[in-house]
């Protein structure tokens, strides 16, 4: 068989080690001829971003971060910068914390080095995301890749283990839904694939020595893969659902993903033997959807969108929004009938498995 792809890999230096952040970053600022630092940390993220910040001097700590970067935050960011004729951004914390710090990147152009303490993987990817008047808005923009990222299991320690086995789901849907994705190919299929073995393998570990390096290691390195694979080959049908329950409905980002992504596998594997094969053998299972419950299931994951406020009523609205951006390339054909019923499942937590024959 003939094999024709185009693949773009995005430039990025990535430093990893447990307690190690803290002299990383201060390598990094040296290397990058950085005066004027910007840090931004939220205040619960304050402590982290102290003591990875111990051999730097900031010029300036930023700490009001909100989910899904509504745009007057980002503004308010962008002219606290300005005014400090700041040079470089250090983000400390998790996915919104990543996200604002792009959001002043996008605008002035000024680097990145991101510290994330979630397994998000935004540090990892060239999309920006902003939200004005309840509706999110994402794009692609090179000036919001972060120029280093820098990875301390050590930083993931206090994540309370609910949100670390949501976070790392959220890695896992980068992983499944990048095996159908519009720009989907074999390069980003293998890390994928190296990204749901990694995830499948350390949030057990995560869950059950929550103290323990070993599996906060595995989740943070899976879920960097998983993040490359997703920058790589675009969002799919899973996280156009899960873009607006988040930007429009304001559910939050890591337990929306976690809930919703079985019903999507559930949905999409029939019609896509090759992604469930693969996805199959990383979980180490029989079939893909076994292997993603059997993993839900240990880790007691999030079920229900009901149980984050999400009501059946607003169903229509997800569709109407979701519908049009969902990818033609999508394996299933998608229709407002199938869409409704996946939605629906996922409201209440339904078995995923009734609708592998929708
Ligand atoms: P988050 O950044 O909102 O963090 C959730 C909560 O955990 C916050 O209160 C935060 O302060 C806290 N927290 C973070 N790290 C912690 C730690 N180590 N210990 C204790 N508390 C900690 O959530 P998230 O899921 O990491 O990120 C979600 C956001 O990231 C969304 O807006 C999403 O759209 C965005 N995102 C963007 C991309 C992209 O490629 N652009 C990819 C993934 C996620």
């Amino acid at each position: 068989m003939t094999l024709v792809f185009d693949h773009l890999t995005l430039g990025q230096r990535v430093l990893f080690g447990t307690g190690r952040a803290a002299e990383n970053l201060a390598t990094e600022v040296q290397r990058l001829g950085a005066r004027k630092v910007m840090v931004i940390a939220s205040g619960s993220e304050a402590a982290m971003a102290d003591a990875v910040c111990a051999g730097i001097e900031p010029a300036l700590r930023w700490d009001e971060v909100v989910m899904h970067v509504p745009v007057e935050v980002a503004e308010r960011a962008r002219s606290a910068a300005a005014q400090h004729r700041i040079d470089l951004l250090v983000s400390v914390g998790g996915g919104s914390t990543t996200g604002l710090a792009k959001a002043v990147a996008l605008t002035t152009g000024i680097p990145i080095v991101a510290v994330p303490t979630t397994y998000a993987g935004s540090e990892a990817t060239n999309v920006w995301g902003l939200t004005e008047s309840a509706r999110k808005t994402t794009g692609v923009d090179d000036r919001v890749l972060p120029v280093t990222v820098i990875y301390d299991a050590s930083l993931t320690l206090s994540l309370p283990t609910d949100l670390s086995v949501a976070s790392g789901l959220n890695g896992m849907a980068h992983c499944i839904d990048s095996l159908w994705a519009p720009r989907a190919d074999p390069i980003n299929a293998a890390l994928a694939a190296e990204g749901i073995r990694a995830l499948s393998r350390g949030l057990p570990l995560v869950k059950a020595e929550p103290e323990n390096f070993g599996g906060r290691e595995q989740a943070l390195y899976g879920a960097y893969l998983s993040a490359v694979a997703f920058a790589s080959a675009g969002s799919g049908m899973h996280h156009k659902i899960c873009h607006v329950l988040g930007g429009t409905f304001n559910l939050p980002h890591a337990q929306t993903h976690a809930t919703v992504l079985p019903y999507v596998l559930a949905f999409n594997a029939p019609a896509a033997p090759e992604a469930e094969t693969r996805a199959a053998a990383a979980f180490g299972a029989g079939n893909a959807l076994d292997g993603l419950n059997g993993l839900r299931d240990t880790l007691d994951a999030p079920r229900a969108l009901a149980d984050y406020g999400f009501r059946k009523e607003d169903i229509p609205e997800v569709v109407r929004i979701a519908l049009p951006a969902i990818p033609a390339s999508n394996p299933r054909k998608v229709t407002a009938g199938n869409l409704s019923t996946v939605l629906a499942a996922a409201t209440t937590g339904d078995d995923p498995k009734t609708l592998t024959d929708l």
